[in-house]
């Protein structure tokens, strides 16, 4: 019943039927789904001889004397008298004749509005009016507020659901008597019932809870179901992994440094998920400069010692190059066996490469997405490390999976705050490195206004006349690739030919092939280029320690974690390092959200601020994750999330298909198939 499209159970214009199917409203239940984004409370009358000017009045009586005139503007008003037992008022409507015909003078009626007091008197202008019957759907209740998007206003909305009102006896109940108890929430049919027709504030309180925490829950069903699978398809024998004491001091003693606190804290959990007889799944986050590298070395190396291959997948040639390298500089000491695979490298040579990963030639190969291209076959990976994930999709990241039950971790420089991350990755452990290896200074964070332009950038070309060099990020434009290709070409020929003649200036952008990136990169790399002009697509995890200074043009138009992404292409060697943000407008509100940045180093901490601001959903790109648009919950309310996830972890550990909790499992499918969620790993 509830599948019932619109149109068939209640009567609606054409337009009010495609303005609800681009609202995805196609269905009863769709209907029943569209939650009101506020209420107003018009549930106590008062009196006309109470009329207050400061809020909506809601008072009963009659309306007499009702008249039509054009006033001087051309509105057409009507006007009319209204009464009650203590007094009269005058009530207006501008531009509704037809109200002269639905009023009647005998007529009781319920009337809402706001009372402005001019000319010496106190009139009622537009209120809303309703006859007095037993069910009042727009006055003397709580009444919901629904977005409004014309013709579909939340007046049609109340009154088609509560023409519908009797099918909300179809929802059912799905969610297990065990979990309503523990989490007291109340039933599913109430708190939909509740939702559009609340009985009393709590209530309205109590229905949200209700739903949100369905929302949540559901999100962690899939993701730990997943989880249950990963686990599931492990091979017993395969991965037999056993880690010694000395082991670990044999690999920090040939380490070209000390490792942090935090690093040995990873190391260490990612040791324990190594020896368990299934696949870890596990994704680092560490701010930018953290020293990822260094724990999936040491993970690297526990899997070689066990004789077993471990791949290395990074998102650009550029990326795998340093992973390389770095790695090189680490294992250089021992007789690991490593090699290099990127799209690049000559038909002959990738050929090649393949077939020493499948004799087990090397032991550690390190790569772009050439790793996963059909011809290579592992001799036996043991562990999978996939860099900088999100840029990877599902798929690719995925197929690395597939070449048996390999442990797989996971690491990521954009730090997100941990109870998000449960949702967003909640099929995932989550580890943190939460601290920067000693020494490292502050990268010093400068908002320039535009009258500083000029000093800045005499400056800038002393640094660089010093031997520095410079990052220039142009802004973000609308999201499109071709208007941000022109605008950073457009700034590349503005610092080229005017502002740094003497400098040697660079440009890279998304458009360019893989190559001439590569070029550009390398040439920043060595040198040849001081400036570079890049556009924010262009995302260089990128190691130049002598690039100091990152310029950001139209700053505020990023994400605090973006820009501070940006921040940490800098400050990787011995020199102070500096960023300048260069807002394109200056109201307080963006100044003040970039001097967060100012004052905050922590890619944490910035991450927090960014999620109080703008929500989750601008920040993580929600949607690529794969997580819905939710109607309801609120990814920042934490303490909901770790409800919804302790319940789903009890549920799952106990019946993983849900084969005992058939309405829930019939919900679960809806709640994907509706939905269409895919969630990362
Ligand atoms: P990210 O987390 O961004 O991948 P990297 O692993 O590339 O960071 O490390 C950044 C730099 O810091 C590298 O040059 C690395 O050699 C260095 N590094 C990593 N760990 C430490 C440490 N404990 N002490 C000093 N330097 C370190
Ligand atoms: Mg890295």
């Amino acid at each position: 019943m509830l599948t019932e499209r619109i149109h068939r159970a209640i009567r609606t214009t054409k337009r009010h039927q495609e303005k609800l199917e681009d609202l995805g409203i196609k269905t009863l239940k769709d209907l029943f789904f569209y939650f009101p984004r506020a209420y107003e409370d018009l549930s106590q009358f008062s009196k006309v001889s109470e009329i207050r000017t400061d809020c909506k009045n809601v008072l009963k009586g009659k309306v007499t004397n009702l008249s039509k005139r054009r006033a001087r503007t051309g509105k057409l008003l009507i006007s009319g008298i209204f009464s009650d037992n203590t007094g009269s008022v005058e009530v207006i409507w501008f531009n509704q004749p037809y109200i002269l015909e639905v009023l009647n003078p005998n007529e009781e009626i319920i009337l809402s509005g706001k009372a402005s007091f001019d000319f010496n008197r106190i009139t009622l202008k537009n209120p809303d009016f309703e006859k007095v019957k037993e069910n009042l759907i727009h006055t003397a209740r709580i009444v919901p507020i629904y977005h409004e998007s014309p013709p579909i206003t939340s007046k049609w909305v109340r009154e088609k659901i509560a023409l519908t009102k009797s099918y909300l006896d179809f929802l059912e109940e799905y969610m297990p008597e065990e979990i309503l108890e523990r989490q007291k929430l109340i039933n599913f049919k109430k708190a939909i019932k509740s939702i559009h027709f609340p009985s009393s504030k709590d209530l309205i309180i109590k229905s949200r809870e209700r739903l949100a925490f369905d929302e949540l829950f559901l999100i962690q069903l899939i993701a730990l179901q997943k989880r249950w699978q990963w686990m599931k398809n492990y091979s017993e024998n395969e991965l037999n992994i056993s880690i010694s004491e000395d082991f670990l001091n044999e690999f920090k003693n040939k380490l070209p440094f000390t490792l942090t606190n935090a690093q040995q804290k990873v190391i260490d959990e990612v040791f324990i998920d190594l020896q368990k007889k299934y696949p870890m799944l596990r994704l680092l986050q560490g701010d930018v400069g953290s020293g990822k590298t260094a724990v999936a070395a040491a993970a690297a190396y526990a899997v070689y010692k066990n004789g077993l291959q471990t791949a290395i997948m990074a998102p650009t040639e550029i990326l795998a190059k340093q992973h390389f390298n770095s790695l090189t500089e680490i294992f250089g000491f021992f007789d690991v066996k490593m090699d290099l695979l990127v799209g690049s490298l000559s038909e002959k040579n990738k050929k090649n490469i393949a077939e020493k990963i499948k004799n087990g030639q090397i032991d550690i190969i390190i790569g772009t997405h050439a790793l996963i291209q059909e011809y290579v076959h592992f001799k036996n990976l043991g562990l999978a490390v996939i860099d900088e994930q999100h840029r990877f999709g599902v798929k690719q990241r995925d197929i690395l999976k597939s070449h048996g039950t390999p442990h797989l971790l996971n690491m990521t420089a954009t730090p997100i705050p941990r109870t998000l991350a449960l949702t967003l990755y909640g099929d995932q452990d989550i580890s943190i490195i939460d601290e920067m290896p000693k020494g490292r200074k502050n990268i010093i964070t400068r908002i320039v206004p535009e009258h500083k332009r000029r000093d800045a950038y005499f400056w800038i070309e002393d640094q660089v006349k010093k031997g520095r060099q410079v990052f220039v990020i142009c802004p973000l434009v609308d999201e499109s690739d071709y208007l941000e290709v022109k605008s950073a070409t457009q700034e590349y020929e503005k610092l080229s030919r005017e502002i740094f003649q003497n400098l040697k200036v660079g440009l890279v952008h998304g458009k360019l092939k893989a190559d001439e990136k590569d070029k550009a990169m390398n040439d920043f790399k060595e040198k040849k280029i001081e400036v570079l002009v890049s556009t924010s697509v262009v995302e260089v995890g990128i190691d130049v320690p002598n690039a100091t200074i990152m310029m950001i043009e139209g700053a505020e138009r990023f994400g605090l974690s973006q820009l501070h992404q940006f921040r940490g292409r800098v400050g990787r060697g011995e020199h102070q390092s500096y960023c300048f943000l260069f807002p394109t407008n200056s109201s307080i509100e963006s100044l003040k959200r970039l001097k967060a940045l100012e004052e905050n180093h922590s890619g944490f901490k910035l991450a927090e601020i960014d999620l109080e601001q703008r929500g989750p959903g601008e920040i993580y790109g929600i949607n690529q994750s794969g997580i819905p648009d939710l109607k309801m919950a609120s990814l920042s309310d934490f303490e909901l999330i770790k409800r919804a996830r302790n319940e789903a972890i009890k549920i799952i550990s106990q019946d993983p298909t849900l084969d005992k909790y058939v309405s829930l499992k019939g919900k679960l499918n809806e709640f994907i198939n509706d939905y269409n969620v895919s969630i990362c790993p």
